[in-house]
């Protein structure tokens, strides 16, 4: 097989395995090519004469408009493939201009009197920092785009020049030590069989471009740049975040065989995600899903989505000294209701606050910040970005099937108020005579067990309800979402959050409202027998986990998976319910979901 004619074979395979983050799905196996080493660039402090500051100051300032104007040539030349990854380059491009890194570091060389490398090193420094300890990994993982733009900067301080990736000539397998957005772009992408990065986590932009081009990645190596070499043979499992360096031949052949039948199967499922999620007995389960970014819209359309359920719009707040107008946020809004009409778009307001960090909003530090002033209690707190947001929400609705969705609702006042809020929004539209959509869909996120007792009370003041696992989770089991050290007590198969879903559900439909789930635990196949008997009108899930989440629902009927549920809610452990699925699917369920039964 031609994957495997590069391999060299004159002395015992080392078949050493590495163990890294699962960053995007798929097997690779090849050459590799080591894009770059760690920057070991030890950056000096100097003490510069009181004379030399502002020459010093002029050096900094055109080492940031040439990375300027090398962001914005790449960005020029972004290939078709990438147009959907732009707004990363222009937010870094809004990195370079961010005022706390520019003025700050022009300010560090005056006070301090040092060299434009040491003060901007130590500002992005402490930039990073905080971003670092930000719960939300998302967040943490921003703290790279500010260690992107600084490598710009200081290359083109000290003169080294950046990293040619341009010029590979094979197709291989690329190792760094991290991979900026800009360089990814710079990639000729048919010659890359898969990435690999020492540093990086699901959520870092290495992972979101390798999933979103469906090339698989593993990151997170910690040394990987360190062990491999250019032209080394190696095979890469993105799916278990795997990476075997000179495998012997059985090794070889494993994989050989593992990656065919992968590639089999994701053809597979493609080719059949655009058809309707329909069980053996005709149950018929919408699938949507989430999306964070305008951009994002196309994977929900290739994947087979059947609408957007959870827009999260914090995205557009991120790196600005202001919130964006509501003429911006109509136009990203628009975009999407009429890219997915006449399929539903879910726009949540604002879940800013607590772990959801948006630099223009002043906030304050607080000690528990999940339990603190985020989501629906910071928009009524804050009227006038409330309002904006609402206003351009109901302006897309007429252009669209919107519907509006409150994050963290715990009590029924705050959906009072919040609809208030939206009835002030559409009466100053309706006067100023702009159109927007009447009747527009409100649901509440449930993600708080006090939603969830209460579920009766809310379900009278709303369309529908989306249940926020993620967070449900994480209030209801007392784990921190975040939290490496508790995430093996994150279970979503808990037979608390089992009961918890099934309480909201019932509640729903007592009142005759539609309720959907659109946390996390909706896009794993492995969930996917017990959320199927709870009967939800919709599950929303990342665009990609939306063909294998179809295929499966073909494979069962509605009456089997009303009777697992039945059975599971009566198990007192996750382990016992995960059990019973093995017991009902087959021992390597949820691994080769439904494999045995697909078979009866
Ligand atoms: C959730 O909490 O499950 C959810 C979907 O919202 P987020 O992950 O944005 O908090
Ligand atoms: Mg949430």
């Amino acid at each position: 097989m031609s994957d495997t004619t590069d391999r060299h074979v004159e002395k015992p395979a080392l078949n050493l395995t590495l163990q890294g983050i699962a960053g995007s799905p798929g097997i690779a196996i090849g050459k590799a090519y080591l894009v770059e080493r760690e920057d070991g660039g030890v950056v000096e402090k100097r003490f510069v004469e009181q004379k030399n500051i502002p020459s010093e100051v002029r050096r900094f300032k055109e080492a940031v408009k040439k990375a300027q104007k090398q962001l914005q040539d790449v960005i020029d030349e972004v290939p078709a493939e990438f147009r959907d990854h732009i707004y990363i380059l222009d937010a870094h491009m809004m990195l370079l201009k961010d005022r706390k890194i520019y003025n700050g570091t022009i300010d560090y060389i005056k006070q301090e009197k040092v060299n434009a490398e040491w003060a901007s090193k130590m500002v992005v420094d402490e930039v990073k920092a905080i971003f670092m300890k930000m719960p939300n990994p998302y967040f943490r993982d921003r703290g790279s785009d500010i260690a992107h733009i600084y490598k710009l900067i200081l290359d083109n301080l000290l003169g080294t020049e950046p990293s040619n990736i341009s010029g590979i000539d094979k197709r291989v397998i690329t190792i760094s030590h991290d991979l900026s957005p800009a360089e990814t772009t710079q990639m000729p992408l048919e010659k890359v069989k898969a990435f690999l990065t020492d540093l990086g986590s699901q959520t870092s932009h290495t992972g979101i471009i390798a999933r979103s081009l469906e090339i698989p990645a593993v990151l997170g190596l910690g040394n990987a740049t360190k062990l491999i070499k250019t032209d080394d043979f190696i095979i890469v499992d993105g799916s278990a975040g795997v990476v075997i360096l000179d495998p012997d031949d059985e090794t070889l052949t494993r994989y050989q065989e593992r990656k065919d039948r992968f590639d089999r199967y994701q053809a597979m499922i493609t080719r059949s995600s655009h058809l309707p999620a329909e069980t053996t007995d005709r149950f018929l389960l919408t699938v949507m899903a989430n999306i964070g970014v305008l951009e994002d819209v196309v994977s929900v359309i290739d994947h087979g989505g059947d609408g957007i359920g959870l827009y999260r719009t914090e995205f557009l707040y991120l790196n600005r000294p202001t919130p964006p107008s509501e003429q911006e946020l109509f136009d990203n809004y628009r975009d999407v209701a009429e890219i997915m009409a006449p399929r539903p778009v879910t726009i949540r307001t604002l879940d800013i606050g607590g772990d959801k960090f948006a630099s223009g909003l002043q906030l304050a530090e607080e000690m528990n910040p999940a339990l603190g002033l985020r989501a629906i209690r910071f928009s009524l707190q804050s009227p006038e970005i409330f309002e904006t947001q609402l206003r351009a929400i109901l302006r897309a609705a007429n252009l669209g099937n919107v519907r509006i969705l409150f994050p963290m609702i715990s009590e029924v006042d705050e959906i009072i108020q919040a609809k208030q809020m939206l009835n002030q929004a559409a009466e100053s539209l309706e006067k100023a005579g702009i159109p927007y959509g009447a009747n527009v869909k409100v649901g509440a996120m449930i993600e708080v067990p006090s939603a969830v007792i209460m579920a009766d009370i809310l379900a009278k003041e709303v369309d529908f309800f989306s249940i926020g696992t993620n967070d449900l989770i994480q209030y209801s089991l007392a784990i921190d979402r975040v939290n490496k050290q508790v995430s093996h007590l994150y279970q979503p198969l808990h037979p608390a959050v089992l009961r918890m879903v099934r309480r909201v559900v019932e509640a729903a439909r007592e009142a005759g409202i539609q309720v959907y789930m659109c946390g996390e635990m909706a896009g794993d196949p492995g969930n996917l027998p017990v959320l199927l008997g709870m009967e939800l009108d919709a599950i929303s899930m990342n665009p990609i986990s939306i063909p294998a989440i179809k295929m499966l629902v073909r494979l069962v009927s509605l009456k089997e998976s009303k009777l697992l549920l039945e059975e599971a809610l009566k198990k007192p452990t996750a382990t016992e319910v995960i059990k019973l699925m093995q017991d009902t699917y087959g021992p390597s369920f949820p691994k080769a979901p439904f494999s045995q039964h697909s078979r009866d």
